[in-house]
């Protein structure tokens, strides 16, 4: 049986939108090649790698729980990937945050009167439409939102789901699997390159700090994590991140203060000696210079 408890609100109160262009929207895209694999990540705890975030699972005779379902077009090869897992529907749907390669599927599986789970922030920006983009159809909103946590009773797990302080986005939750010992991070923390604060969504430096320290807090030294996107890893890559965004800020509080425009710190490329393990740091200039000018003030 299913239980929904803790404080379940409608909707919060409309939150200002910036419609700003963002390194975090996605262009036309053929999804034609994507393969979906499945992997095992604890459990009844699996996640499914297409193209977009990790998609995860949580499998068993009260049905199937999803979190984040990557872009429309590949809503049925996801489906076919549940179907191979298990022969239950799929009951619920959590989106971690806003990002249409979390949420893209929304529409799709909202019209199979699957039920979808969300922060407050998620619905008001997907009803707003994200990036100046399209408001998303009644069908495709979370149907239940919640303020700080949300837990859910199924498939023999306590399954809470927590918001993060604004660090990817104003947004961010985090889901826990208790008995099966897992967290999926959303995209608060990543395996795949620097930390991703979309600024123009709320994201934060600040924030990014607070929220790897709730995640690490959260985690016990053998808990699986499953990030945004990437592969599953312990705590200590969380702690590693963590550490790594204490130096960025640092890093770009100094060039601040020394009157630099953005211009300037692209131009001293202040991540020079990370840029080989972390990739290209070209989106995460901007976004640190503006996330940590607006927060030194
Ligand atoms: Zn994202």
């Amino acid at each position: 049986m299913l239980q929904l408890s803790s404080k379940l609100a409608l909707c919060s109160s409309p939150v200002a939108l910036l419609a700003v262009g963002s390194v975090f929207a996605q262009g036309q895209q053929d999804f034609s090649a994507v393969q979906i694999k499945t992997h095992q990540v604890s459990g009844n705890v699996y996640y499914l790698e297409g193209q977009g975030g990790n998609v995860g699972l949580l499998i068993g005779d009260d049905g199937v729980l999803m979190i984040d379902d990557q872009f429309a077009p590949l809503s049925e090869k996801l489906q076919a990937a549940i179907k191979a897992l298990s022969n239950k529907p799929i009951r619920l749907l959590i989106n971690t945050h806003i990002h249409g390669d979390h949420t893209g599927g929304n529409e799709n599986f909202g019209k199979l009167g699957i039920d979808i789970v969300a922060h407050d922030n998620v619905r008001v920006r997907l009803a707003q439409g994200v990036n100046g983009g399209a408001p998303s159809p009644a069908v495709a909103l979370p149907i239940v939102t919640f303020a700080d946590s949300l837990t859910m009773h199924l498939n023999g797990d306590t399954v809470t789901i927590k918001k993060l302080p604004p660090s990817h986005t104003d947004g961010d939750s985090f889901i826990h699997f208790a008995k099966a010992d897992v967290i999926h991070t959303g995209d608060s923390f990543r395996t795949i390159g620097y930390p991703g604060v979309d600024f123009g969504n709320g994201g934060s430096v600040k924030g990014m700090i607070a929220a790897l320290q709730a995640l690490y807090d959260a985690a016990g030294p053998n808990t699986k994590i499953l990030p945004g996107h990437g592969v599953v890893v312990t705590r200590a890559e969380i702690a590693a991140q963590r550490d790594l965004t204490v130096e960025l800020q640092k890093r770009f509080t100094d060039l601040i203060k020394r009157g630099m425009t953005l211009e300037q710190v692209v131009a001293a490329k202040p991540t020079a000696d990370l840029d080989a393990k972390y990739g290209s740091s070209e989106r995460l200039i901007p976004a640190f210079y503006n996330a940590v000018k607006a927060e030194m003030q």
